[in-house]
C-alpha cells in the first residue's frame, strides 16, 4: 500500500506540498497550529496567493464536490501521528530577533509535539531550511521522545520551490535532495517522488549535513548573483555605463548565464535574506566564519540598493520628501506572490514615508499583507488610483500588470510624469514617448 503522508506546517511551503502530494495520488493529512489556516484549507481556500494552488486544493480536499478526498487538515497531533507513515515537517525558520541566527523554536516545537505521539513506525522528513547540524540533533531528540523508539527515523529533504511557481516546482522539481541514514528511508522517499523521478527529476542522496547545506549554498549563490549585478549597477552609476546592456552581454557567456542578472532594488522575501544571515551565523559557530565573510558584503550591497532607490526618489522630487506625493507600484517581494516578508518594495515605501512623503501603494495581490505590516502607508485599489496626483512613481515589484500599464492614461492622472524603475523591467521608450522622465537603476540618463 502507498505510504500515508502528513504535512506539518501548512504555510507557503507546506500547503503546496500537501496539495501536490495528494495530486501525486497519496492520502494526505495537513496539520498546523494556526486554527484559521486549518479552517480555510479545509474549505479548499488558500491562506495565501499562489498561482494554481487554490485549484489543486479544490481538486483534492475532502468534502468538496468532485474532489478526490485524498487531502484533509487537522490540528490534532495524535491524529497526525496515528495517520502518517511519512511526516513532512514544513514549519517556518525565521531570523532570530536582533540576531543573524536562525530561530529554530518552531521546528523544535513541531518535532517534539509529533515525536511524543509517534507510537508506530514512521519516517519524519524535515523540509524546513535549517542550520547545518540540526538534523543530527533532531534525530537524537526524536529517538529520545518517540514511544515507537527505533521504529522512527529522520531524513532531511530540503525544498527548492519558488513562490509564484510553487505548484509546478513541487510537482516537477528540478532536483530532489534527500539526506538519509538508511536504505529504508531512501526507499520510502523514492516511493514518494516516483512520479517526478520517472519524469526525469534528478534524485540526489546525501548525508544529513550535505542535504542541509545544499539549500543554504543554493540560496547563497543566488543572492551572490543578484548582488553581483547590483554592485555592477553601482559602478555603472558612477561611470556612466549601462547595467542592462552589461548584463545582456555577460549573460551570453554560458558559464555566467542570463538568469538573475536583472539589476534593481535587490532581493527580499522570507528566504534569501534570512538564509544567508543564518548561514553566516552557523559558519561562525563552526569556526568557519571566514569562508562566508563575502556574504556580509552580498547582504550590504543588497540593502544599499534600497537606500539608493530612496535617494533617487528624493532627487526626483527636489531635495526633500516633505509635502510630496509618492506612488509605489508593488508591495510583494516578487511578482505572482502576496508575500511581503522583508519586501524591498515595502521597505523603500516605508523609508520614504518616514521622511515625510505621502506614500500610496498598490499591489495586485499583496495589499492585505502589506497593510498588516505597514498600516501607516496609504493604499489604493489600482495602479491608476495610486498614481493620481503623484510627484513621482516608483516601480518596485515587476508584476506583468505593471508592464501592461498605459503610460498615457497614467500620465494624465499623475501630478508629474516622473517614473523610477526599480526593477529595470518597464519599456522606458514607451513611457518616454508618453512624456515621462524615466530613470532606472544602473542606467545612464538619456
Ligand atoms: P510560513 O510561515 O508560510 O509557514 C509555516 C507554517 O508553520 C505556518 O502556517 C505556521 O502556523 C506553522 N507552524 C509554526 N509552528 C508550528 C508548529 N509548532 N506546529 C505546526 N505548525 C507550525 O513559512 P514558509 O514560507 O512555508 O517556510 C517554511 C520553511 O520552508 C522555512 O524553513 C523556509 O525557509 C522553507 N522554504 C520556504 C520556501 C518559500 O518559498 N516559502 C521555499 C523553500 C524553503
Amino acid at each position: 500500500m502507498a505510504p500515508k503522508i502528513t504535512v506539518i506546517g501548512t504555510g507557503y511551503l507546506g500547503a503546496t506540498h500537501a496539495a501536490a502530494m495528494a495530486e501525486l495520488g497519496f492520502e494526505v493529512l495537513g496539520l498546523d497550529v494556526d486554527a484559521e489556516k486549518i479552517a480555510r484549507l479545509s474549505r479548499g481556500e488558500t491562506p495565501m496567493y499562489e498561482p494554481g494552488l487554490q485549484e489543486l486544493l479544490r481538486r483534492h480536499v475532502e468534502g468538496i464536490e468532485g474532489a478526490s478526498g485524498r487531502l484533509r487538515f487537522t490540528r490534532d497531533w495524535a491524529e497526525a501521528a496515528d495517520f502518517g507513515d511519512i511526516h513532512f515537517v514544513c514549519v517556518n525558520t525565521p531570523q532570530k530577533q536582533g540576531e543573524y541566527a536562525c530561530d529554530m523554536s518552531y521546528v523544535n516545537a513541531a518535532m517534539d509535539s509529533l515525536a511524543k505521539e509517534l507510537r508506530r513506525p514512521a519516517l519524519v522528513v524535515g523540509k524546513s531550511t535549517v542550520p547545518v547540524g540540526s538534523a543530527e540533533r533532531i534525530a537524537a531528540r526524536i529517538a529520545a521522545l518517540a514511544p515507537a523508539g527505533d521504529g522512527v527515523e529522520l531524513a532531511w529533504n530540503p525544498e527548492f520551490l519558488r513562490e509564484g511557481f510553487a505548484v509546478a516546482d513541487t510537482l516537477h522539481p528540478d532536483r530532489i535532495v534527500v539526506g538519509v541514514r538508511s536504505a529504508h528511508a531512501e526507499k520510502l522517499l523514492r516511493e514518494v517522488y516516483a512520479t517526478p523521478v520517472a519524469e526525469g527529476s534528478p534524485f540526489i542522496v546525501t548525508d544529513f549535513p550535505t542535504a542541509e547545506l545544499v539549500k543554504t549554498a543554493a540560496n547563497s549563490f543566488l543572492a551572490t548573483k543578484i548582488s553581483f549585478i547590483n554592485a555592477m549597477a553601482e559602478i555603472c552609476e558612477a561611470s556612466g555605463g549601462d547595467v542592462v546592456k552589461l548584463a545582456e552581454a555577460i549573460g551570453h557567456d554560458e558559464r555566467i548565464g542570463r538568469k538573475f542578472l536583472r539589476a534593481g532594488i535587490g532581493f527580499g522575501g522570507g528566504c534569501l535574506p534570512k538564509d544567508i544571515r543564518a548561514f553566516m551565523a552557523r559558519a561562525g559557530e563552526l569556526g568557519a566564519d571566514q569562508a562566508l565573510t563575502f556574504l556580509r558584503e552580498i547582504d550590504s550591497v543588497n540593502m544599499r540598493r534600497r537606500g539608493r532607490m530612496v535617494e533617487m526618489a528624493r532627487d526626483a522630487v527636489g531635495d526633500s520628501f516633505l509635502g510630496t506625493r509618492v506612488a509605489v507600484l508593488g508591495a510583494a517581494f516578487k511578482p505572482d506572490s502576496d508575500d511581503v516578508r522583508d519586501s524591498p518594495a515595502l521597505n523603500v515605501a516605508g523609508q520614504i514615508h518616514l521622511q515625510g512623503a505621502q506614500v500610496t501603494v498598490y499591489d495586485p495581490k499583496g495589499m492585505d499583507n502589506a497593510r498588516r505590516v505597514f498600516p501607516t502607508l496609504g493604499y489604493a485599489p489600482s495602479a491608476l488610483d495610486a498614481v493620481r496626483g503623484a510627484d513621482v512613481v516608483l516601480h518596485l515589484t515587476e508584476w506583468s500588470e505593471f508592464r501592461d500599464l498605459d503610460p498615457e492614461e497614467l500620465g494624465a492622472a499623475a501630478g508629474r510624469r516622473i517614473l523610477l524603475d526599480g526593477r529595470n523591467a518597464l519599456d522606458a521608450a514607451r513611457w518616454r514617448a508618453a512624456g515621462w522622465t524615466v530613470r532606472a537603476m544602473g542606467r545612464p540618463q538619456p
